[in-house]
């Protein structure tokens, strides 16, 4: 790939890594990424992706952008309330950088439409704010052999890692999503603003890490962080052989409709 003069100057600082270079570059120009969720963790996840060149974003949100999301959702702005996000999402992506290709999806991201979606994309980043979607996103990338970014933030905490094909899953860990409205979402239960930041800055340092091949990905390792104390901490976990999606005997081998109760949680 030849660079225009133009892009050696945009992305020069990337060029000047000795771990990305031309090279590296190249690989993140010819990234495809799909963000899910154009929300608090999918707004800082896009604009650091677009500033960073990824050839192609995808974007799939079924929301249209409310006053309450301007708080955190930083990638939309007071003039685009009411406006569906993936739209208000591709207007500020191309802004900060014409040569992104970017896909939008005005829909939530289901069973039905799972596999159809990231089919077309090298890595995934859950940017969801409800646990059977985080589930599902799982068990899609999964099964469709997709590596992934998961993401969760509530009140001031957060936490992330990052799945390749063959590394521990969210399932390996948490064995399936909590009762409906045993664990609240930030709807219900708020969070800092600035949490979905520091949280959607690692999962977009970890896709860029995981286009460029560069260092150790967060894989096998939970970070979580508390921005009270600003304590953050990362524990070891195995893919667990008694996983029900990736262990010896998997008992969950397509994706199901009942795990996508969402609608009851939803902020309305
Ligand atoms: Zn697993």
């Amino acid at each position: 790939m030849d660079f225009r003069p133009d892009q050696i100057e945009r992305y020069s600082r990337h060029i000047l890594l000795q771990d990305i270079g031309v090279e590296g570059q190249e690989k993140i120009s010819n990234g495809k990424v799909l963000v899910i969720g154009a929300g608090g963790l999918g707004a800082p996840v896009l604009l650091y992706l677009a500033a960073a060149g990824v050839g192609t974003l995808g974007v799939i949100d079924g929301d249209v952008v409310d006053l309450s999301n301007l708080q955190r959702q930083i990638i939309h702005f007071t003039p685009d309330v009411g406006k569906p996000k993936v739209e208000s999402a591709r207007e500020k992506i191309t802004l900060i950088n014409p040569d992104v290709k970017v896909n939008t999806y005005h829909e939530f991201f289901t069973p039905d439409n799972a596999f159809d979606i990231i089919k077309d994309y090298d890595f995934i980043v859950d940017g969801t704010d409800t646990f059977p979607v985080k589930f599902l996103i799982n068990d899609a990338c999964v099964l469709g052999g997709k590596p992934f970014s998961h993401g969760g933030i509530l009140r001031f905490e957060g936490q992330t890692f990052t799945h390749l094909p063959g590394t521990a899953c969210y399932r390996c860990a948490f064995h399936a999503p909590p009762p409906p409205n045993a664990v609240p979402t930030c709807s219900q239960a708020g969070v800092l603003g600035a949490i979905a930041g520091m949280l959607g800055t690692i999962q977009a340092a970890e896709t860029l890490k995981f286009l460029t091949g560069t260092g150790k990905l967060l894989t096998n390792r939970l970070l979580s962080f508390n921005a009270k104390t600003m304590n953050f901490r990362t524990v070891n976990f195995k893919k667990n052989p008694r996983c029900p999606i990736c262990g010896e005997h998997p008992v969950i081998t397509e994706l199901h409709e009942a795990e996508q109760a969402v609608c009851e949680l939803k902020q309305k």
